[in-house]
């Protein structure tokens, strides 16, 4: 697979989560999607990413702002079922708060 073709995949499948969490009445805001690597220099600066190898440079991840019940999630454990859905759609797809380093909950991506 291109890495154009890996892209439009990710991207339907960001739609279905998206459905997903609306049929949980959950509410979801865009964080970061692409990011270049100018940007992703500048997280890596300041602590919030650890690494240049970020699926999101390759435009395979999205991170998402969580509300349950219209309020503002920040504990990896609120996203943990969009997360479970997220990995049921591909065995390819990571969810961030697998990460060990940071515990990246609001994180979704294709490694493909
Ligand atoms: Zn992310």
């Amino acid at each position: 697979m291109t890495l154009s073709e890996k892209q439009r995949k990710f991207t339907v499948m960001v739609g279905e989560l998206i459905r997903c969490a609306s049929q949980m009445e959950y509410g979801l805001t865009f964080s970061w999607a692409y990011r270049d690597e100018e940007a992703q220099k500048r997280m890596v600066a300041t602590g919030l990413s650890k690494t240049m190898q970020s699926k999101h440079l390759e435009r395979l991840a999205v991170d998402f702002n969580l509300f349950i019940g219209g309020v503002y999630q920040t504990k990896k454990e609120a996203y943990e079922p969009l997360g479970v859905y997220w990995k049921s759609l591909d065995p390819q797809n990571r969810w961030g708060g697998d990460f060990q380093s940071l515990g990246d909950g609001n994180h979704f991506e294709y490694g493909g």
